[in-house]
Parts: C-alpha cells; sequence; structure tokens
C-alpha cells in the first residue's frame, strides 16, 4: 500500500517502528530479542508469561535493510516535489538506530542520501524544473547551530552565537542567516552532508557531551521554477535525527549531562504534544511555542505537510522500560 494513499486517506502523520538487531556482540554474549513482529505488529515480551501487542502504520523486523525501509519512504519523495512540506523523524533511546536509519553507514547508506538522491532522479524525469537548496543545522540545550559553518572551539559554549527563528507573513518559518546552499546534484549534497555531519561530532567532543544529546536537522528546499512551473513556491523536506529519548536516571546525571539531557526530554515532549493535537478530531490549540524544535518544525508539521515519526527501539530485555516509553510515545502520536 502506497503511503502516499494512505497518508492522503487517514491524515497526514504516520507512525513507523524500526527495531534494531542484535548486534554481533550481543549475540556473542547470549542475548535474546525480546520483540517479534509482523508487518503493522509489534509483541513485546514483557516477562516470561506476558507479552504487550503495539499496532503500529508500519513495524521494520531487526532484518529489514535500508532498501525496504528506504522504499516505504520514497512516496515522501514525490510529496516533496509536488509542493509538500515533508518531515521524516527519527525517535528513539540512544542506540536503537536513528543515525544508522538517517545517516546509515558507507556500505549502506541512510535514509538522507537515498531520499536526497531519490528526489534529483524524480526532478530530471519530471518536465518541471527545480531549483535546490540544502541546510543543515543542530538544536543543543534549545540553540540553534549551523551545521555548515566550520566554528572555533567556543562553538558550543553559551554566549556562542546562535540563529534565531522568525514567522514570515504567509506563515512560512525562516531561520535567520542560516546557511542554505544552492545544490543541482547528489555530489554536492553529499559533501555538505559530510561536512555538517562532521561538525557535529567535533562539536560534541568539543563541548564533551555526545551527539545523542542535540537534535540534528537537515534540510531541502524545492522551488519549481521556470515556465511550466503552476506556482512559484518552495516546498521543505526535513529529515531529523532526534536527540535520544531516554529518561535520566537521577543518579548517573548532574550538571551539564543533566541539563542536556532536560532539554532533549523537554523538546521531545513539546513535539509529542504538537504532532498529537494535530491527530486529535477536536479543534485543538497546537502548542508549537513550547520547544526551539516545535517553532523551527511548525510549517513542516501539521494541515498542509506529511509527517513521519519513525520510533526506533532495542531487542535488548534490559531496554525493556525505555522500549515501552518509545511505544507509548508511538501510540500517543498515531
Ligand atoms: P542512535 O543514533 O539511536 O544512538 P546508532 O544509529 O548509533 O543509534 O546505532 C547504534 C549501533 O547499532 C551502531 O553501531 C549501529 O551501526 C548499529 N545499528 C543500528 N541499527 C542497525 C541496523 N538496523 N542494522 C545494523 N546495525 C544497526
Ligand atoms: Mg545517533
Amino acid at each position: 500500500q502506497a503511503l502516499n494513499e494512505f497518508l492522503d486517506l487517514k491524515g497526514n502523520i504516520r507512525v513507523f517502528c524500526r527495531v534494531r538487531p542484535l548486534l554481533d556482540d550481543e549475540i556473542y554474549f547470549g542475548l535474546r530479542s525480546i520483540i517479534s513482529s509482523d508487518s503493522s505488529n509489534l509483541l513485546l515480551k514483557i516477562s516470561e508469561t506476558k507479552s504487550k501487542q503495539y499496532v503500529l502504520d508500519r513495524v521494520f523486523h531487526q532484518q529489514a535493510t535500508q532498501e525496504q525501509v528506504f522504499s516505504e519512504i520514497e512516496p515522501l519523495i514525490k510529496s516533496a516535489l509536488d509542493g509538500y512540506n515533508v518531515c521524516i523523524l527519527a525517535y528513539g533511546q540512544t542506540g536503537t538506530g536513528k543515525t544508522f536509519t538517517m545517516e546509515g553507514d558507507k556500505d549502506s547508506p541512510g535514509l538522507v542520501s537515498r531520499g536526497i538522491k531519490e528526489l534529483f532522479r524524480q526532478a530530471l524525469d519530471s518536465n518541471l524544473e527545480y531549483m535546490f537548496t540544502f541546510s543543515m543545522l543542530e538544536i543543543y540545550m534549545g540553540r540553534l547551530r549551523d551545521l555548515l559553518v566550520p566554528r572555533n572551539r567556543n562553538t558550543r559554549n553559551h554566549n556562542a552565537p546562535c540563529l534565531s527563528i522568525q514567522m514570515d507573513p504567509n506563515g512560512d518559518v525562516d531561520i535567520e542567516k542560516l546557511t542554505s546552499v544552492k545544490v543541482s546534484d547528489f555530489n554536492q549534497v553529499e559533501k555538505l552532508y559530510k561536512l555538517g555531519t562532521q561538525l557535529r561530532s567535533t562539536a560534541s567532543t568539543m563541548s564533551n557531551s555526545t551527539s545523542s544529546r542535540s537534535h540534528c536537522l537537515t534540510r531541502i528546499t524545492i522551488t519549481c521554477i521556470g515556465e511550466n512551473a503552476r506556482r512559484r513556491e518552495t516546498s521543505k523536506m526535513w529529515m531529523v535525527d532526534l536527540g535520544g529519548s531516554e529518561r535520566l536516571l537521577k543518579t548517573q546525571a548532574s550538571g551539564r549531562r543533566l541539563q542536556e539531557g532536560k532539554a532533549i526530554n523537554l523538546s521531545l515532549s513539546a513535539l509529542g504534544d504538537v504532532i498529537s493535537a494535530l491527530q486529535s478530531k477536536k479543534h485543538q490549540h497546537v502548542p508549537y511555542r513550547n520547544s526551539k524544535l516545535t517553532q523551527v518544525l511548525r510549517d513542516s508539521l501539521g494541515t498542509d505537510s506529511k509527517t513521519l515519526m519513525l520510533v526506533h527501539v532495542s531487542p535488548k530485555e534490559e531496554d525493556l522500560c525505555e522500549t515501552i516509553c518509545s511505544l507509548n510515545f508511538a501510540m500517543r502520536v498515531k
């Protein structure tokens, strides 16, 4: 069933789940998966005698390949070219495969590369002419940082300049001074994307945090130009590797760590609030203003846009509590 039909039929927010496979060392230590699944059901083993079932729009089992995941998401590429704002978000506890899904590794690239490659392919095939720009930013402790601008040592400290968010009269979100590079082929994007991901990890090393404590947002804008353009409007495709959703253990976190964790948790719950308000049948106030994350994504979450939430979970027993929390989040936004 095509994702687009799905979206048109049933509203514009979908919630998928991807289960990480057990890694080699986990198998070596004899760990067993506590999750089994079919295409839309996930069965979580809670104890020796008890299991809980979750029904989602789609569940990717542990052996699902990057190709398989991408093929289910591909229809969104067409939507973006057709003028919809699209937002693909990877949610989950640290270590469950969010970065693997979005960024991938050198053997199997993730959704960002595949998505943008496909975007260019479809644009070439189309009889319309398009213009694209690429941007990347990080939200860390409630601050927006451009990931395409090399920075010095102090980049992540509190006083470093950060980008601000404006709303233009059309209701479009504008991020002031965000680098936005005009791109016309995939190789250009690949170079920029590499630069951005490198900057993200050096910034986190310098501030002695980990990249799991920030959100990484990749944006491509699409403008239909030329004589055949139906309208001169720009759509956006966001691909977001969210910060880890794990709750803080009071005993483990203090100081900077605690602040980072609080910032992530706050923004993830603000995101959940926005999506569940959008999903509710009642005409409800949508609380976009509660976090930088939801302010940035404001015009790409909601009525005229298509949103895909990819919730990632771990197959390990020791992660059971976090897995339940992530699946509860999935059910809340579904
Ligand atoms: P996160 O970004 O959620 O913290 P990562 O993407 O870094 O998690 O994944 C943690 C580890 O698990 C990495 O070593 C990654 O390569 C591996 N991994 C995650 N998902 C998969 C998958 N679907 N197949 C194979 N390896 C995976
Ligand atoms: Mg990660």
